[in-house]
Formats: structure tokens, C-alpha cells, sequence
């Protein structure tokens, strides 16, 4: 046994969109469960997280995987963000999440959530040519070749690593727009998934970095005729996959459409350029819901339609959208009274 590089990962304070920071700890020993993992602390002052003069953070570990990129037995920590007093600071929404799992634990819930994103080099997307644009979307969603397919090798090396960690990744994809791509994780538990969404991020960032290329996850990376980055959060309890479940999904829907302004307040800043009735989005400004229609705020999957049971999917959320408060939105809505 050993000393183990343990990399501290948490969100910063950063608005209207949070961000990872993370640092190394070396750990005198490999660990074993989340409880060995010891408490630290950080600078909240350079994080835009300090509160007055008392500046003092920290980081109390919640989840953690193996580290794929480190390998032995170094590990991936991801934390939560305390104030000096104990409370969960405000720049920690998994606190919420974490009362609200519990509370509605009995609904065991399942999130897949598909994350979109966009690589840039510099200003330009990758692949694009340098001041102008590619050939008019069309060819690119699940392309192949070198004239179609930007930065398979960041993809393919990101899969592998998430993969190694233990993440449950179910997918990738190319994406519509060049130099767009995809990657699905779940379905898990709310809090599981959004932990494993934001080690999948910080992955996706740092394996990136030493090809210097960086991804975003802005909904609108590119302004015009090309399609925006989403993360459509697909969605259901334990009676929704069971026999009379589409009932319960069409209800869980109407719900989803009552909610809806106070739903996508947390579903990820600037999606208003994103969510405008085009390229397989709804209007922000309205809600429908249909099943195989990807045009719809919520889509029913054409399988859960003909199975009677399943899942829904909520188009509407951003790529940039933060998913321990998108899983306590929809646990509350559809969930609460
Ligand atoms: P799309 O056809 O919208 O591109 P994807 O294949 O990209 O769909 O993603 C589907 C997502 O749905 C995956 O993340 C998967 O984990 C998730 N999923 C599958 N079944 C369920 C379920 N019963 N509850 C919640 N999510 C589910
Ligand atoms: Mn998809
Ligand atoms: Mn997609
Ligand atoms: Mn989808």
C-alpha cells in the first residue's frame, strides 16, 4: 500500500453557470469507501464562492470514482461545498437534492441524462474552417469520415476513461452540428446520476485539454442555422415502468406543463437562444407534449407508447444546465402535491 492521488472536484460560484474547479490531495493510503476519504478545505475568495472576509470552504467528499486518467489506485472525488459553521453553502445544490431524494425514495426514480457539447479550438468549432463555415448541417448526426466527423479521437479516448472510472455511460453519439457530439449516462438515481454527469464533465474537460482543444457546453455555441446543445433528461419512477405506466407518465407530462416557467428557471442560462421552435426544440415560451415528437418540450418515446410503460424525455433542459437542480425540479413537480 501506497500514497494515492486523490483529485478533489467540486462547482464553484461562478453565475449565471457554475463551473468545476478541482485540486489533488495525496491520500496515505488507497481507499476503500467514501468515508475514508477525508474532509479539506479551499480559498472560497478565488472560486467566488468567500462569504465576507471569512473565506475558508469545505470540501466534504460524496462520491468518488477510480481515477482513469491517474490510474493505480488514485481516485476522482467529488464534493460537496460547506460553509466554516457546517451548513451547505449556497453554492451547493446537492444539499437540496440529497432532502429530496430521500423524501421521495419511494418513487425510485431513474434519470438518463444525454449530454450534448461542442469542441472548440480557439473561437472556431473544431473542424470548422478558420473565419467561415462547413457544408449546411445535414450530413454530420452519426457521421463518419473526415470531411463529417471532428474529434472522434477525444470521444473515443473520453468513452474509454469513463468506462475505467465506472461511470455508467449507455452511449455517444456524433451530433447534427460539426464538431458536436453526445455522450448518454444512466438511467440512475437522481443523485448518482448527477454526480457521474459532473465526473463525466470534468473527464470530457481534462482529457480534452491535452489535445488543446476545449469543450463547451453552451446552448447556443454558435449563433444561426445550427442546432444548439441540449441535455434532455429522461425520466421515470417505478409505477411509470410498470403495466399502466403511460398513464402515469401522461399525468407526470400535464404536471411537467404547469410547472413549466418555474421549471426552466433552473434549466440552464441563456436556453432561450436555444429553445426557439427550431431545430428539434419547442418555443421556451410554450409547452406540448407528444409521444415520438421531437419538436415537443416532452417527448413519450414511440417504445413507452406501444408498451404502455417506460419513460419520458424533457427535451427543454440546456447542455449547460446543472443536473442536481434539474433532478430536484422534475422530483418536485412530479412528485410533490
Ligand atoms: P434519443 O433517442 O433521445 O437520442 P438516447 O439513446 O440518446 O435517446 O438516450 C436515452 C436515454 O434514456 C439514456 O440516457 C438512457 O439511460 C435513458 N433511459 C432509458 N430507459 C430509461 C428509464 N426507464 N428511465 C429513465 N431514463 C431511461
Ligand atoms: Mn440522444
Ligand atoms: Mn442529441
Ligand atoms: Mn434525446
Amino acid at each position: 500500500m501506497g500514497k494515492i492521488k486523490a483529485e478533489y472536484i467540486w462547482m464553484d460560484g461562478h453565475e449565471p453557470t457554475q463551473k468545476l474547479r478541482s485540486k489533488t490531495k495525496i491520500l496515505e493510503d488507497s481507499v476503500s469507501a467514501v468515508d475514508d476519504i477525508p474532509v479539506w478545505g479551499f480559498d472560497g475568495s478565488s472560486t467566488m464562492q468567500a462569504e465576507g472576509t471569512d473565506s475558508d470552504c469545505m470540501l466534504q467528499p460524496v462520491y468518488y470514482v477510480a481515477d482513469p486518467i491517474r490510474g493505480e489506485d488514485n481516485i476522482l472525488v467529488m464534493c460537496e461545498v460547506f460553509n466554516a459553521d457546517g451548513t451547505p453553502h449556497k453554492s451547493n445544490p446537492r444539499a437540496y437534492l440529497r432532502e429530496l431524494s430521500e423524501k421521495y425514495a419511494e418513487y425510485d426514480s431513474w434519470f438518463g441524462i444525454e449530454q450534448e457539447y461542442t469542441f472548440f479550438i480557439g473561437r472556431e468549432p473544431l473542424g470548422w474552417p478558420e473565419g467561415g463555415y462547413p457544408a449546411p448541417q445535414g450530413p454530420f448526426y452519426c457521421g463518419v469520415g473526415a470531411d463529417e466527423v471532428f474529434g472522434r479521437d477525444i470521444v473515443e479516448e473520453h468513452m474509454d476513461k469513463c468506462l475505467k472510472a465506472g461511470i455508467s455511460l449507455s452511449g455517444i453519439n456524433a451530433e447534427v452540428m460539426p464538431g458536436q457530439w453526445e455522450f448518454q449516462v444512466g438511467p440512475l438515481g437522481p443523485l448518482a446520476i448527477s454526480d457521474e454527469l459532473w465526473l463525466a464533465r470534468w473527464l470530457l474537460y481534462r482529457i480534452a485539454e491535452d489535445y488543446g482543444v476545449n469543450a463547451t457546453l453552451h446552448p447556443k455555441p454558435v449563433k444561426g442555422d445550427w442546432n444548439g446543445a441540449g441535455a434532455h433528461t429522461n425520466f421515470s419512477t417505478k409505477s411509470m415502468r410498470e403495466t399502466g405506466g403511460l398513464e402515469i407518465i401522461t399525468k407526470a407530462c400535464k404536471k411537467l406543463g404547469e410547472n413549466h416557467s418555474k421549471d426552466i428557471a433552473v434549466y440552464g442560462a441563456h436556453n432561450e437562444e436555444r429553445l426557439t421552435g427550431l431545430h428539434e426544440t419547442c418555443s421556451i415560451d410554450e409547452f406540448r407534449f407528444a409521444v415520438s415528437d421531437r419538436g415537443a418540450s416532452i417527448r413519450i418515446p414511440m417504445a413507452t407508447a406501444n408498451d404502455g410503460y417506460g419513460y419520458l424525455e424533457d427535451r427543454r433542459p440546456a447542455a449547460n444546465m446543472d443536473p442536481y437542480r434539474v433532478c430536484a425540479a422534475i422530483l418536485e413537480t412530479v412528485c410533490g402535491d
